[in-house]
């Protein structure tokens, strides 16, 4: 992978494969990621795929790209399109390996009659309902289906009359035979397949039967010669069934599934469903809104995928379940974008500023450095005239303490440009200002005063007759408090001003015509990137990350 040249964080994992490895428990490490195509990708699932993409980088072993594709009701080939096109932006590849669990279906149906011939699956004709029941519960065991004793050839039987569709969705079930009275309910007899006459978006109707996730996922790793099958603590208590599954087979293999705890973020939601309603019921615009958590939302926004690895990186990996402070991932995106956008001139909230010494005609062109910290990148030349816009912000009547910024009569400094004093205030007939009148001091062209004299404030600005107009579209986080997960309703907690247009702010020529999602610093304002809603008469920017993490001074102003 690109320049990430730190050695990564040891964490538990490691240690496990290091020591399989040194005791050559295995040759090469051999991990895979499995999504569903039920949706898109979002943070959570960076974190997984940094990690089994990202061990196998490390250790010259392979990652695996699995769809885990066993319920053609929910599942897509857009989403499996989109996902992968995810995990390649995130900077993974996965050459030849790429598979899906639907490929192993004749395989698994075999292992499944394997099963029911040594007596260890039955077919169960019991209602859903009544399995339920049966299954007992966390402190009573539960009671064997009347089903239970089918011989082997009626199992056989039944089985493949499921699988030739001659029985409707939920008549039977094969369940795998274990212990009814296990303490742990994930062994009572759980169902290997249930029959579902849906057609699958790679099998078509081939299958009126579907294996459930506990029995392909394991087997699935075991073809595909999976050293160690990575997935999140909520699967800690169905690992024995992964093993039984794995040691009542004759698979190839018997991968060690190892559990870490899930990514959480505060200020944000990564539940599908949850996902899934705010897109439904319109609350944001579409999958890849830039205030979701999606990757497709957090490249729009401008995340770059250096800065989300970065992230997981840092989050590390545990068997802790923590809430990560959501400003970690912006100082992440800060840090990444500060050394890799160049930087511009921007103005979002425009006042005009009338050098009234300037030759009235005249533009120059100065020398502007593309990035401060990195002179090999060059310098760009931006126009300067007697009109210029300067960010209504940065002027005050009446200078508020410590405000070293414009105000009659004070002197600041044009970024690159002169040094100039304000001199008039022009207002409208409600009293606003429209306008103000400046001299510049022709010695101090690049912004330095020959005389040396100390100069406070430096603005950004740009020059009103070659100046481009834009939209800038201003994002924060999407819930106003930490947890809208844990909320009765996250509906009631989502931040009014997550979103804010600025339709008429003013940018320097050189942004004309930027490629869509080119990153860009705007000198004391933020970083931004292109949006694909651009026009080429009104390029649109979206704020990725503000320059300093504001949210941080609210909370401590409230408390
Ligand atoms: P569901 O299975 O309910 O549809 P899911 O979030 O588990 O949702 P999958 O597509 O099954 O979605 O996830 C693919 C992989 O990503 C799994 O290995 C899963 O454990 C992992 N994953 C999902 N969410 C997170 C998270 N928040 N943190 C770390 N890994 C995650
Ligand atoms: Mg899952």
């Amino acid at each position: 992978m690109d320049s990430d040249t730190a050695a990564p964080r040891n964490h538990f994992i490691r240690t496990i494969i290091d020591a399989d490895l040194a005791h050559g428990r295995h040759i090469a490490l051999a991990t895979r990621f499995p999504p569903e195509p039920n949706g898109y990708l979002h943070l959570g699932h960076a974190k997984s795929i940094c990690l089994n993409f990202g061990l196998a980088e490390d250790y010259r072993g392979t990652c695996n790209l699995r769809f885990d594709d066993t319920n053609p009701e929910k599942e897509s080939q857009e989403f499996e399109e989109a996902i992968a096109a995810d995990v390649r932006w995130l900077g993974f590849s996965w050459d030849t390996r790429y598979f899906h669990a639907s490929d192993y279906f004749p395989q698994l149906y075999d292992y499944a009659v394997h099963l029911i011939r040594a007596g260890k699956a039955y077919v169960d004709s019991l209602a859903a309902e009544e399995i339920r029941i049966h299954r007992g519960t966390l402190t009573a065991p539960g009671r064997d289906s009347p089903y239970r004793s089918r011989s082997v050839a009626e199992n056989l039987a039944l089985f493949e009359r499921m699988r030739a569709g001659e029985f409707n969705d939920g008549e039977h079930v094969l369940r795998a035979k274990i212990d009814m009275a296990s303490p742990n309910i994930n062994l009572r007899d759980p169902i290997l397949y249930r029959i579902r006459k849906t057609p699958h978006h790679r099998t078509g109707a081939t299958w009126n039967i579907y294996p459930m996730y506990d029995y392909t996922h394991c087997l699935s790793d075991a073809l595909e010669g999976i050293t160690h099958s990575l997935c999140t603590l909520e699967f800690e208590d169905h690992r024995p069934l992964y093993d039984w599954v794995l040691d009542n087979l004759p698979v190839p293999c018997h991968p060690q599934q190892i559990e870490f705890a899930r990514l959480e973020v505060n200020y944000t939601i990564t539940s599908k469903r949850k996902l899934h309603a705010l897109v439904a019921e319109k609350l944001v615009d579409g999958w890849d809104d830039p205030r979701l958590p999606t990757l497709k939302g957090l490249r729009r926004r401008g995340y770059t995928p250096g800065a989300l690895r970065e992230f997981c990186e840092r989050v590390g990996v545990t068997k802790k379940q923590t809430i990560i402070d959501i400003s970690a991932l912006e100082t992440c995106v800060r840090e990444n974008l500060d050394a890799t956008a160049p930087r511009v001139m921007a103005v979002l909230a425009p006042l005009k500023v009338v050098l009234d010494n300037y030759p009235a005609q005249q533009v120059e062109m100065l020398a502007a450095a593309n990035h401060p910290k990195f002179p090999e990148l060059g310098t760009r030349q931006i126009p300067f005239a007697r009109e210029l816009y300067i960010e209504r912000d940065d002027f005050m009547e009446v200078p508020a303490k410590k405000f070293h910024r414009l105000a009659p009569g004070q002197e600041v400094r044009l970024r690159y440009g002169y040094l100039i004093t304000c001199r008039e205030v022009i207002k409208d007939a409600q009293g606003e200002i429209i306008e103000l009148r400046c001299i510049y001091d022709p010695a101090t062209r690049g912004g330095n005063a020959p005389d040396g004299r100390q100069i406070k404030g430096t603005l950004h600005w740009v020059a009103a007759p070659t100046a481009l107009r834009a939209e800038v579209r201003l994002y924060d986080r999407l819930f106003n408090v930490p947890d809208p997960g844990a909320r009765d309703d996250f509906r009631t907690f989502l931040n009014p001003d997550s979103k804010q247009i600025i339709a008429d702010a003013r940018i320097e020529p050189s942004l004309s015509g930027s490629a869509n999602g080119a990153h860009f610093q705007f000198e004391r304002v933020g970083y931004f990137c292109v949006d694909p809603d651009s026009q080429a008469d009104l390029p649109v920017f979206n704020r990725t990350v503000a320059l300093r993490d504001t949210w941080a001074k609210v909370q401590s102003a409230t408390g």
